[in-house]
């Protein structure tokens, strides 16, 4: 992705140009090299090992709610405000006025500890899903483009309705839907990929100290029509506005104070982490733990965004998300994650020679569906079956184009089942221990869980399960790896 930067920085030329401790006074993150890092006290590790030592740094974010936030310190100790912070609020954050109101005053506590502020929001909890459902009471598959004209403008209610509250507060804001801002996007309705911002209106009105108020999930295509990202991606949109504008931070508020070691909703006895790796926290987003949107994961390793999770309901200090560092190597599993929403698909007796699985998948694949775990089953008559898993979403299309080619290539049939979950165990320090997915293997079968499928990667192994027993895999595995005494989380967990 390009992103489309003012000559000579986000912040010049402005009023905030009268040098780095007034003006742009917060190290930038991209000046790294040079000498500076915006670096949260979790990854100042990496900052003294890009620069030899933190020579003259001294970094502290001021944040609304948490003045005992990550700090770097230097060796003149100097201060410096006016940090620029990107946050998003998610839909439980903004799911009523009266939340609005709580985070406006957060915004605002924030301006006036001396930060730049951008505030990303989502729709109000379930208006989305509402704004999906209306559609489909009037028409059974509605396209793609008025879809997306009509859920994108959940977030531009919310964005509205903050900007409002904050001007009742006396606080200059101004708000923004995409266009306006040129988040310039492909054209794949429903999914579409950034691929520009132009952060210059956005410059503008922060130089012209104005909190600027961004409508997420949403996008503008070549052709000026209005797209989303995908569900859950205004996370997407304030993470490339962080990496655009080099924020020094990308703040993300939901309804849990932070990344757990499970989903807190569904295992009581998960525990928060206080940081956790890029790597470890995409694998998490790709397998299921919503409270980061995948791709915004991908964006914040790629341009190097620190990220921190925390909840827009208490004070608590959350997770940063940030480069591994020695000390993560400890943990084993730093996850377990559940996604319930997959499908399985079978093609049967598909002939075993060379070319059929490019034949199944390669419409697929051109339909942009995602196939996860994929399975050949080795047979003795010359045929054999071909098993993967989609996500549930995409399961009417996957059976479509299936049914069609395994009629082409003379395979007997296709199976499906429609509802199972797949449960994995994440953990960077899988690279070095062995025996883990044979222990994961022990405890399923002692709970008597049928294993469907499995896949391992480096640093995680993931099995698929009968829906109704996900619940159950994701506690048990959570007790054995990471609440059992054998495999202990170090300090950094709270
Ligand atoms: P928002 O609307 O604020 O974007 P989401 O619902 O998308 O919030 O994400 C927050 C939810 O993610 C939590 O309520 C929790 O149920 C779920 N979740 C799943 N896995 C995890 C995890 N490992 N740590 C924290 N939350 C998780
Ligand atoms: N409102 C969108 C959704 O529900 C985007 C988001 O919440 O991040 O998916
Ligand atoms: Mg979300």
């Amino acid at each position: 992705m390009q992103f489309v930067l003012h000559a000579g920085g986000a912040f010049a030329p402005g009023p905030f140009q009268a040098g780095r401790a007034v003006g742009s006074s917060s190290p930038r993150r991209g000046e790294s090299e040079g000498g500076f890092a915006s670096c949260p006290r979790a990854f100042c590790g990496e900052l003294n090992r890009v620069n030899g030592s933190r020579k003259g740094l001294v970094y502290l974010l001021k944040s609304a709610h948490n003045q005992r936030l990550p700090q770097c310190f230097g060796a003149n100790d100097r201060f410096l405000s006016m940090a620029l912070i990107v946050q998003k609020y998610g839909g439980t954050s903004v799911g009523s006025t009266e939340r609005i109101r709580v985070v406006a005053e957060r915004v605002a506590h924030a301006r006036q500890l001396g930060n730049r502020m951008v505030v990303v929001v989502s729709a109000m909890a379930g208006e989305t899903n509402r704004l999906f459902k209306l559609a489909s009471e009037l028409c059974e598959t509605p396209s793609a483009r008025e879809t997306d004209v009509l859920v994108a403008t959940g977030e531009q209610v919310s964005a509205a309705l903050l900007t409002i509250r904050l001007q009742a507060l006396r606080v200059p804001a101004i708000s923004f839907l995409a266009d306006q801002l040129r988040i310039a996007t492909d054209s794949n309705h429903g999914r579409a990929r950034i691929k520009s911002i132009d952060p210059s209106r956005v410059v503008k009105e922060l130089n012209a100290d104005r909190i600027v108020v961004v409508a997420g999930y949403q996008g503008v295509d070549e052709l000026g029509d209005i797209t989303t990202l995908g569900r859950g991606a205004s996370d997407l949109t304030a993470v490339a506005l962080a990496a655009a504008l080099k924020a020094d931070a990308c703040e993300i508020y939901t309804d849990v104070d932070g990344v757990y070691t499970a989903d807190p909703n569904i295992c009581p006895k998960a525990k928060k982490l206080k940081r956790i790796s890029y790597d470890e926290m995409l694998e998490m987003a790709g397998l299921g733990a919503k409270v980061l949107q995948l791709r915004s994961v991908e964006l914040a390793r790629r341009y190097r965004v620190p990220l921190v999770v925390r909840s827009s309901f208490t004070e608590s200090e959350g997770t940063w998300v940030g480069q591994e560092d020695p000390s993560m190597e400890n943990l084993l599993v730093s996850g377990v994650t559940l996604d319930q929403y997959q499908s399985k698909v079978t093609v049967t007796g598909v002939e075993d020679r060379p070319g059929l699985a490019a034949r199944i998948f390669g419409p697929i694949a051109a339909a942009d569906i995602v196939v996860d775990m994929i399975i050949q089953n080795a047979s003795a008559d010359g045929r054999t079956d071909l098993t993967f898993t989609v996500n549930r979403d995409d399961l009417a299309r996957t059976l479509e184009l299936v049914q069609r080619v395994s009629a082409e290539i003379g395979a007997t049939g296709v199976r499906h089942e429609d509802q199972v979950a797949k449960v994995s165990i994440v953990g960077v320090g899988m690279r070095t221990h062995a025996g883990v997915a044979a222990r994961m293997f022990e405890v399923l079968a002692g709970e008597r869980i049928n294993i469907e499928m499995i896949a391992t990667s480096e640093i995680k192994v993931s099995v698929v399960v009968g829906l109704k027993y996900g619940e159950l895999a994701m506690r048990s595995l959570h007790d054995a790896f990471v609440d059992s005494a054998d495999f202990q989380l170090p300090e950094e967990t709270v």
